[in-house]
């Protein structure tokens, strides 16, 4: 899509998209973000932003934001396999649903002065890259599930700053209140497990009855939206005059709860490679946001894909859980690695 009377074209409006646009608009470039959803709009997603998250929004000049949506102070994580349960302190982060989170990120690219239409799709595509598909789905990829909880249904159990991770055969669940009251769920399943489930809300049901953690009455009957596979792996992360960033450029399952953080820190790094390549369409710039990409994310995805790697073992994850229950100490180095902000790009790799 090229439309001569804009500078640059943003597709998607989650807080990579809001984030990038708005760089490139405080730039002085005109700038048109598209998004196929009207705003406010739900996603599946466990709404938490972590210590390394919050870094990042606040370099961006978005710190206020989390705050201005009613974001939930995090204190702590509780995680489940089967009965046994560890709770591991957290740093710091917030929780926060996402229809109110993006739909600000949204309004803050607006007063930045981007221009943005919702409701309509883009077609983007590079022929020779494949880019902006995202890649196609790993082998054995589990999908995400999620919805939000009304308040008055979510039992006093799942209590205000603490995440609730119950993990199983199958996949794992994640709940936490949100700004309201109100109480996120997202899920990451085998597909097959939630096929013999019977859904996304059976399946939730069943790994968190697994817990005996109290019920949340009617929780399978909600509306559950579900995602196609989470682990993708992109072909490429940049084409001709195209930059992909965010969960366009790749994603792994979400267990260490990182997307939005890696997805505001590349946003805030492809800006000025994206200003110059509106100045002028040089290949090297594509090259350039490879090598930034791979130093901000790669790393930080490989770990994630570890963690991942450990929660599909039921005997591995139980045997973490003992071991946390005992010790919780043991936590602290992934927790502060997970919660470390991403290294701020300081130029081309050389
Ligand atoms: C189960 C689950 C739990 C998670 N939990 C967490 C968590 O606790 N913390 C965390 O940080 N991350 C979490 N994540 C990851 C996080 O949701 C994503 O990494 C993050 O949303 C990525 O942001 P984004 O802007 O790249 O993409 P998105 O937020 O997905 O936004 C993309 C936008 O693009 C629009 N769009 C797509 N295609 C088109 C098109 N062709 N034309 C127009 N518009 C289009 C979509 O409507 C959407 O609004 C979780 C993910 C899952 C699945």
């Amino acid at each position: 899509m090229t439309d001569p009377a804009y500078d640059a074209v943003v597709v998607g409006a989650g807080p990579a998209g809001s984030v990038a646009a708005r760089e490139l608009a405080r730039r002085g470039l005109a700038v048109l973000l598209v998004d196929k959803a009207t705003f406010p709009r739900p996603k599946v997603c466990g709404g938490c932003l972590n210590a390394a998250a919050l870094a990042a929004f606040d370099r961006a000049g978005l710190g206020h934001v989390p705050a201005a949506c009613g974001a939930v102070p995090l204190r702590g994580v509780k995680l489940a396999a089967g009965r046994r349960s560890a709770n591991l302190p957290l740093p710091g982060g917030v929780a926060v649903s996402r229809e109110a989170f993006d739909a600000a990120l949204l309004r803050e690219a607006e007063a930045a002065g981007v221009e943005v239409v919702t409701g309509v799709t883009a077609k983007v595509e590079d022929a020779r890259t494949g880019l902006a598909t995202a890649g196609p789905p790993a082998p054995g990829s589990r999908l995400g599930g999620g919805v939000v909880v009304p308040a008055d249904l979510a039992p006093d159990f799942f209590t205000p700053g603490t995440i609730f991770m119950a993990t199983g055969r199958g996949g794992y669940v994640g709940l936490v209140r949100v700004e309201g009251g109100r109480l996120d769920v997202a899920a990451a399943f085998d597909p097959d497990f939630v096929k013999a489930a019977g859904g996304l809300g059976p399946a939730a049901e069943a790994i968190l009855t697994r817990t005996g953690w109290p019920a949340t009455p009617g929780l399978a009957e909600l509306p559950w939206k579900g995602t196609p596979a989470l682990t993708r792996h992109p072909t490429a992360v940049a084409g001709h005059r195209l930059f992909a960033v965010g969960d366009a450029a790749g994603y792994v399952e979400p267990f260490t709860g990182e997307g939005m953080a890696w997805a505001v820190a590349s946003a805030a790094a492809v800006a000025p490679i994206a200003a110059r390549a509106v100045t002028a369409w040089d290949g090297s710039l594509a090259r350039e946001w490879e090598q930034t990409h791979a130093r901000l994310v790669r790393h930080r995805q490989g770990v994630c894909r570890a963690a991942a790697r450990v929660v599909r073992s039921p005997a591995l994850t139980g045997l973490a859980v003992r071991a946390l229950s005992m010790v919780p100490v043991l936590s602290r180095p992934v927790v502060a690695a997970l919660n470390r902000p991403p290294a701020v790009p300081t130029g081309p790799a050389a």
